[in-house]
């Protein structure tokens, strides 16, 4: 019977996706798809490594770029940090005049982490180094009837060091890649298909009835809510934004004005929601909304990782001309584009009248 690595390499030479990225060892293209796909679904990755390589086709193209281009380029894919570190990154192997080809060299990158350092060691330069992610976790889990719940520190040595052992020294990016198909096409999280799986007849879970409850989980932490408003001011043609400040989500990209709601829930009006009579100042994160704002959306949902952000959406047209809370800026309303925003901003401005 073959092996458990020489079925996984079987199955992904004839059932592996094929993608652009795969058929090129350059490994700044292979860094470059790794970081994209961090925390993005593949059909929307493709579209922005495209996007970015034909705008920086080397690496010394991405390093030479303002912070602002990179940001710009990478508005929609979310968690922004990982484009700041690509940036950073850049620069960091532009300056040494290559791109590094041991495990530590690549794990030294901004950026890069134990995952992603193994993936580009592995497809770009033939390290022996296993990525362990969620659809490692599940194959190797059902497969071999692991009962640690992933997530702990535990699991992550035990599943690492048996990626490890199962290896194959002369093709580990292949197999990297492969475990990693074979979790997203055959052995699924909901629907795997173990009636056509070439791993059956050794799989414990399929022995033992048991596919539905591996992998075992441990409870993740609790996903907060927080509630705020968008305030789009218009006032003679111009609107006013800032850049989000180091150290926050979103840091480096531009924002309209914000008016948070926990504020308003001291009202002790019969429930009404206050707002401020005045409507001279703009609202800032600490007061309340003006009075003559206009309500455009109601509870627009935005998923973070361990936040869920509730938003309603307002345009201002104040008479006269308010004064900005520190760090906003007047801007015509036209050069808008050239500001790299968040994903909830720009749907900010399509809900605009
Ligand atoms: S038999 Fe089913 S559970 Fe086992 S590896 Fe194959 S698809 Fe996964």
């Amino acid at each position: 019977m073959p092996s458990f690595s020489d079925t996984i390499l079987a199955w992904y030479d004839s059932c592996g996706r094929d993608l652009p990225w795969r058929r090129t060892r350059d490994p700044y293209a292979i860094w470059l798809s790794e970081i994209i796909l961090q925390q993005t679904r593949i059909a929307q990755g493709q579209a922005y490594w495209e996007r970015f390589l034909a705008a920086f086709p080397d690496v010394q193209a991405l390093a030479a770029a303002s912070e602002d281009e990179v940001l710009r380029l990478w508005q929609g894919l979310g968690y922004y940090s990982r484009a700041r570190n690509l940036h950073q990154a850049a620069r960091q192997i532009a300056a040494a005049g290559r791109f590094p080809d041991t495990l530590a060299g690549i794990r030294a990158l901004k950026g890069v982490g134990d995952y992603t350092a193994a993936a580009i060691g592995s497809i770009a330069f033939g390290l022996p180094a296993a990525v362990v992610d969620g659809n490692v976790y599940r194959v190797l889990a059902r497969h071999f009837g692991i009962v640690t719940p992933v997530g702990s520190t535990a699991a992550k040595k035990e599943f690492t060091a048996l990626a490890q052992s199962l290896l194959p020294p002369d093709r580990p990016g292949d197999f990297n890649q492969g475990m990693m198909d074979f979790g997203a096409l055959q052995c699924t999280p909901a629907a795997p298909d173990c009636a056509l799986c070439p791993l059956a007849a050794t799989c414990a879970a399929l022995a033992t009835g048991r596919v539905d409850t591996l992998p075992v989980r441990e409870k993740g932490p609790e996903v907060l809510e927080r509630r705020f408003d968008y305030v789009y001011v218009r006032f003679r043609g111009r609107t006013a934004i800032r850049k989000r400040p180091v150290g926050d989500i979103w840091a480096g990209l531009w924002e309209p004005l914000v008016a948070d709601q926990r504020f308003q829930g001291f009202a002790d009006d019969g429930g009404r929601i206050p707002r401020n009579p005045l409507g001279r100042s703009a609202p800032t994160a600490s007061n309340l909304l003006p009075d003559d704002a206009v309500l455009l959306k109601s509870g627009v949902k935005h998923q973070l990782t361990h936040r869920t952000l509730i938003v309603d959406f307002y345009l201002w047209e104040p008479a006269e001309e308010p004064t900005l809370p520190e760090g906003y800026l007047w801007i015509d309303e036209t050069e808008l584009d050239r500001y790299a925003k968040p994903r909830l901003f720009e749907h900010l401005l399509e809900s605009l009248p």
